[in-house]
């Protein structure tokens, strides 16, 4: 599988030297040239988690892995199941497997219909064979990467740590989780109600960015989706953490451009990934292969 294409980068080492994967599945910019949407590339970037793959990028220096996606969200979400299908967008009923999650109703399923302030992104319905594509070269190279990432380490080390990376608007739009106008918090931490990690390890990152001085909510209003479910099995030391951190505390409010803050942010999330290595050993938690 390349390393580095138009769909995904996996950046520092292809094997992890910790037992630590990283994804960034929302940061990508490429716009597909099939993309055929009603919208501007400017538009289009509305549901990216803007530079989170860059944030994260002093971690291949700790011998981390970083898959990041190069497509675009609203192009295909590879946070959401294959089946995850809005059938509201699609000019024929879909034949393959349909595995609806409910986010259709934000209009952001597996193909997002609008945007998050509701403005539709096509102007027309998409065909089987077009949703199957960006199924097959998009959605299912990523999850085939990631899914041999944590194997790997999950071999190699006998459990695997995977944080999976997002960014949030500082406060929702009108198809955002809870309605729109609520302000989030600095951080939200996802493990599906305790179903994804083990609850030590949520709290040990809840508790190393809260001593940081930052607000911090578990579950609320982002208890994770496909990404952390997946290949989560906390039992067999698979464990998977959803991070959600507010745009404010990296980006400017006006304009797509880090602001003074990135670095000190930057500094903080790699010193949360050194201390999750060096402080969070799986004796810590009465031998539960953590
Ligand atoms: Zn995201």
């Amino acid at each position: 599988m390349p390393l580095n294409d138009d769909v995904l980068t996996v950046f520092g080492p292809a094997r992890a030297e910790r037992p630590l994967v990283l994804d960034s599945p929302h940061s990508g910019r490429l716009m597909p040239a099939d993309f055929d949407a009603a919208l501007t590339p400017e538009d289009l970037r509305d549901g990216e988690d803007c530079f989170i793959d860059e944030l994260f990028r002093p971690a291949e220096a700790r011998g981390i892995p970083l898959l990041a996606a190069m497509f675009p969200r609203t192009y295909i979400d590879a946070n959401r199941h294959a089946g995850d299908i809005d059938p509201d967008l699609l000019d024929a009923p879909w034949p393959d497997l349909f595995q609806p999650s409910g986010k259709a109703r934000l209009g952001k399923a597996l193909i997002w219909r609008t945007l998050d302030d509701g403005r539709p992104i096509y102007a027309r319905r998409l065909g089987v064979a077009e949703v199957r594509r960006r199924i097959d070269l998009y959605h299912r190279p990523y999850h085939q990467m990631l899914r041999a990432l944590l194997d790997d380490a999950h071999a190699r080390f006998g459990f695997v740590q995977h944080i999976n990376c997002h960014s949030m608007n500082p406060v929702s739009g009108a198809m955002g989780e809870g309605g729109a106008g609520v302000a989030r918090a600095d951080f939200v931490l996802g493990d599906r109600d305790g179903t994804t990690c083990a609850p030590e390890f949520t709290a040990f990152v809840r508790e190393r960015l809260s001593a940081l001085g930052y607000e911090v909510k578990v579950n609320d209003p982002f208890k994770g989706v496909e990404l952390v479910r997946a290949y989560a099995d906390p039992a067999a030391g698979r464990h998977s953490l959803q991070l959600e951190i507010n745009k404010r505390l990296y980006m400017h409010d006006t304009r797509r451009e880090p602001n003074a803050h990135f670095t000190v942010l930057q500094a903080q999330l790699i010193r949360l990934l050194d201390d999750i290595h060096h402080q969070f050993a799986p004796e810590r938690t009465d031998g539960r292969n953590l």
